[in-house]
């Protein structure tokens, strides 16, 4: 039997793509009673379409093929898919080397992009504001991330695969066994695709020890109702390309709410979705990762001042307020929305990772640092790990 473990956007994509060969003895468990209680149920629900990734990463090669991918499932079955476009907009003249190396790379990356002045941007977010130049993307697109886990999973269920809930991975026994909190589980092969507990599942297998999750709060504001027409699509800021995170942004989802967000704020426990929220013993451990990359990586320094200042509503609004006009402060209103990105460090370097890792041993696979654009290249990366990793030929 096959096991997975993580019943997230990657688990279930690499068993529909374990399904496509014919096999159908899989097992997927998950220690949550519902599905989308992390990272593939609290994104933005955007499709990326390739552009900021540079071209040798495995980002860059899936992201855009799994937006196609992703656009075609949503088609087919008649799910939620709003090709609304994005644009990246710049808030000063520093900025535009930026934008014209992330449009080198999106064209180095096969994706479809344009450099468009005020005047063009105007024709397609009427009210984003740039500084002389902004890029278009056109084959940016809105799903509604839940709508594609529910029918991954009926899809799942109907050929025959289990899918446990409120099953959590407790520890390796040996090549064939795994313990978990519920009970011992026998497999063949096993792939951990447990989001932001996959790092602590490849250790128990003695796997990836030189890599730890630290966990990044997005936090979401979301417009004034009233507001909700000075966006059609998405608006996003140039990003540091020295970190992995592209910036808060506006997003109008399928309901027509305009979500501004998400920051990327040192959190400190890998569920510590509200302030007080799922804090241990681990918090003082991931404090610790913190302070030493704070004290020995800039890039980690610099984003840790901007992102913790985005607590208070002035300098979250400051930092948007120029892609946007006619907002104001009181046009920002709390959101419930809130993610963690489960990023990976790798330890000895002092250095956050920037690309998907994928891991293997006899006969396991462990899917770490599945971060954005994960969800948008799912089907593509699925692909690729059961070929070239499932099928032995790695
Ligand atoms: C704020 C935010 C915004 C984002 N925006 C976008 C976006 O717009 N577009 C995009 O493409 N990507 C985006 N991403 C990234 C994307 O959401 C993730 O890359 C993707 O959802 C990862 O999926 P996953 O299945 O690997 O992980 P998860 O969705 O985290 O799934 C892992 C599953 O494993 C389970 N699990 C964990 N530990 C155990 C255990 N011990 N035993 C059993 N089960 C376990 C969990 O319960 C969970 O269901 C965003 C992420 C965040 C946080």
């Amino acid at each position: 039997m096959i096991l997975i473990c993580g019943a997230g956007i990657t688990g279930l994509t690499i068993a529909k793509e374990i399904l496509n060969l014919g096999i159908k003895d899989i097992v997927i468990f998950d220690k949550e009673p519902d599905l989308g209680k992390h990272a593939s149920g609290r994104n933005s629900g955007v499709l990326h379409a390739g552009i900021y990734y540079t071209p040798e990463t495995l980002k860059a090669r899936f992201c855009l093929k799994g937006n196609q991918l992703m656009k075609q499932y949503c088609k087919e079955r008649g799910l939620t898919l709003i090709e609304s476009g994005k644009v990246i907009v710049t808030k000063k003249e520093t900025e535009l080397p930026v934008l014209y190396e992330l449009y080198k790379r999106a064209k180095q990356n096969g994706a479809e992009v344009e450099l468009v002045d005020s005047k063009t941007l105007k024709e397609i977010e009427p009210y984003a504001k740039t500084y002389e130049k902004a890029l278009y993307s056109p084959l940016t697109a809105i799903i509604n991330p839940r709508e594609i886990l529910i029918s991954l999973e009926n899809e799942l269920k109907e050929a025959g695969i289990k899918i446990l809930k409120g099953v959590s991975f407790k520890k390796f026994i040996n090549s064939n066994n795994i313990e978990t909190f519920q009970g011992k589980i026998q497999f063949e092969y096993f792939i951990n695709s447990a989001g932001a507990y996959a790092d602590k599942i490849a250790h128990s297998f003695g796997l990836g020890l030189n890599y730890r999750i630290l966990p990044f709060k997005g936090l979401y504001k979301k417009l004034r109702k009233e507001k909700n027409f000075l966006v059609k699509g998405n608006i996003y800021p140039v990003p540091d390309i020295r970190n992995p995170f592209l910036g808060v942004h506006f997003t109008k989802i399928y309901d027509g709410t305009v979500y501004v967000g998400p920051t990327a704020t040192p959190a400190l426990g890998r569920e510590n979705y509200k302030m007080f929220d799922n804090l241990g013993l681990e918090s003082l451990q991931i404090l610790w990762r913190d302070f030493l990359l704070f004290m020995s990586n800039e890039k980690f320094r610099n984003n840790a001042f901007s992102e913790i200042r985005k607590y208070s509503a002035k300098k979250f609004y400051d930092d948007i307020k120029d892609m946007l006009e006619n907002i104001t402060i009181d046009d920002l209103l709390p959101s419930s929305k809130v993610g963690i990105r489960p990023q990976l460090i790798d330890i000895k370097k002092k250095e956050l990772v920037m690309d998907f890792v994928v891991l293997k041993e006899s006969k396991t696979i462990h899917i770490l640092n599945a971060i954005s654009p994960a969800f948008t290249s799912a089907f593509a990366f699925a692909e690729f790990i059961v070929k070239e990793y499932f099928m032995e030929k790695k």
